[in-house]
């Protein structure tokens, strides 16, 4: 199985972000193939969930009380086409 450590956060902005209680371990399962544990006290998450799965929400580990989310793919660079060079 492919588990994950969730990425700890600390003071989310809450306009922005949802935190979810949860309220067991795990918080969440279901059917994709990635695991997501709590950075702090490496309790399970989110069981069995797709990589993009809740990407936007920040969790609240029941065990220790840290918030934690997944983490957030960097899109590319930018690449310039050499085409659009003058000549
Ligand atoms: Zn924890």
């Amino acid at each position: 199985m492919n588990v994950q450590k969730l990425e700890q956060v600390d003071l989310p902005d809450p306009r922005t972000t949802t935190v979810f209680e949860m309220s067991g371990i795990p918080g969440i399962s279901g059917k994709g193939g990635i695991s997501y544990t709590c950075p702090s006290c490496q309790s399970v998450l989110l069981e069995n969930v797709s990589a993009s799965y809740m990407a936007r929400i920040v969790f609240r580990c029941p065990a220790c009380g840290k918030l934690s989310r997944m983490q957030t793919r960097k899109s590319p660079p930018m690449h310039v086409p050499s085409s659009m060079q003058t000549q």
